[in-house]
């Protein structure tokens, strides 16, 4: 049995979707469960209709949704014919559960709550749509909502698997179905006890694909890409890039911590838990070889240069308001606000009388933090920075890369450097 993800770009057109039918065409054969994201960027376009909505501009939400709707609606007219109205009742009565919430004003006032309340339908479409194309092409398929094998923790955007529980209801309930028929689910959604819809966080599709492989022991994960495989660093920001052809579980972890951004951070662990290898492949050239995570010798293991570039990164720098020592009962307040903010920093350096720590910019997020870290210390706040992260770098290549780089905070570790700059 083999589990394939395809991402937004993969289904971004009918174009794209039909390529999608032939790769899996190629795999008929095979015990296969598919695991697909929400259509191009239709994710973004539902967080702009979320946000519209949440901040009462009820035109412009109902606009944003009229946008994604008209997209979809394209796209099935393009793939199979008909419309979403006459023809699609099930693609269709999607969007009136979203037209029909956007309506009247939220009554909930949980930002995160809502947010995967809305945000997963991108998912819910796209696999509807897609299912129905499959059938017309011959495949036959099976639809299923991942929300009923994906049992998760009340941690809206970033809800947590509840492992025990998503790996009895897989083993019990997904697997004879996958054994006896192609299955077609959702990534990035599950669901609480309380039987609330939560998101994984964005880019969480991936993740997905990796818990059903792990609870259904998989003999491989395939995420289907636009890319060739795993590059070294991202082409369209650096050239002579290259592909690597086997990476260790244990690296693959480091890049995605870094913030590699063709492995979600937390895919690998379920894999390398059970030795599942990992394969990134091109959907517009899939017989390549592409890349491969798995289990293998470090040793064996060939040291490839890798830059990780981060846009959109928030530098604050805090000193305390008397001048004393940064001590750990403020580090603590620090940290602890924080956390209850959700942030995750990706550098942090700290000096006698001052933190600083960069992080991903999230306006919602940062409007409340920062004026509750006013309260308690100087603070400077630097917006639209990028960090790069250069792992098993080659000395000689730093001038090149720190060339017209206006560099706010430095940071080296034995394999790693990473800076954060203008
Ligand atoms: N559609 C979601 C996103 O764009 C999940 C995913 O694509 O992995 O973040
Ligand atoms: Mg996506």
């Amino acid at each position: 049995m083999k589990v394939f993800k395809f991402g937004g770009a993969s289904v971004k057109d009918a174009d794209a979707v039909k390529n999608v039918g032939s790769i899996l065409k190629k795999y008929q054969n095979e015990k296969l469960l598919v695991v697909i994201s929400a259509m191009g960027k239709t994710t973004n376009g539902l967080e702009r209709m979320l946000g519209a909505w949440f901040d009462g501009k009820g035109e412009l939400a109902t606009n944003e949704l009229a946008e994604i709707k008209n997209f979809h609606n394209s796209i099935i007219g393009d793939l199979i014919g008909g419309d979403l109205q006459n023809n699609y009742h099930e693609v269709d009565n999607l969007f009136i559960e979203l037209e029909c919430m956007i309506e009247t004003r939220p009554v909930n006032t949980d930002f995160d709550f809502l947010y995967d309340q809305i945000v997963g339908y991108g998912e819910l479409i796209s696999t509807k749509i897609i299912s129905i194309y499959l059938q017309t092409i011959g495949l036959n398929n099976r639809w299923l909502d991942a929300r009923n094998f994906i049992n998760t923790t009340e941690d809206y955007r970033q809800a947590r698997i509840n492992w025990g529980a998503t790996e009895e209801i897989i083993v019990n309930r997904l697997q004879p179905l996958v054994n006896r028929q192609l299955v077609i689910t959702q990534g990035f959604i599950g669901r609480t006890n309380r039987n609330n819809t939560t998101t994984l966080g964005r880019e969480g599709s991936d993740y997905s694909a990796s818990i059903f492989a792990y609870c259904l022991n998989a003999e491989s994960v395939t995420i289907w890409k636009d890319v060739a495989g795993v590059m070294n660093a991202d082409p369209k920001r650096m050239e002579n890039t290259q592909i690597m052809r086997e990476i260790s579980f244990n690296k693959a972890i480091e890049l995605a911590y870094y913030g590699a951004t063709i492995l979600h951070p937390k895919t690998i662990q379920p894999l390398l838990r059970k030795s599942i290898p990992l394969y990134v492949k091109s959907f517009l050239n899939p017989d390549a070889e592409g890349s491969v995570v798995k289990a293998m010798d470090a040793a064996k293991e060939e040291s490839i240069a890798c830059y990780i570039f981060k846009d959109d990164q928030i530098l604050i720098n805090l000193s305390s308001k008397d001048f004393s020592f940064i001590v750990e009962s403020h580090l603590s307040s620090i940290f602890a606000i924080l956390a209850a903010a959700k942030v995750q920093i990706n550098v942090m350096q700290n000096s006698a009388i001052s933190f600083s720590f960069c992080a991903n910019y999230d306006e919602r997020k940062f409007a409340n933090l920062i004026s509750q870290l006013t309260e308690l210390f100087n603070i400077e706040v630097i917006k639209n920075l990028t960090l790069i992260t250069l792992h098993n770098y080659k000395e000689k290549e730093l001038p090149a890369i720190l060339t017209n780089k206006e560099i706010m905070i430095e940071q080296h570790s034995k394999n790693v450097v990473q800076y954060v700059y203008r």
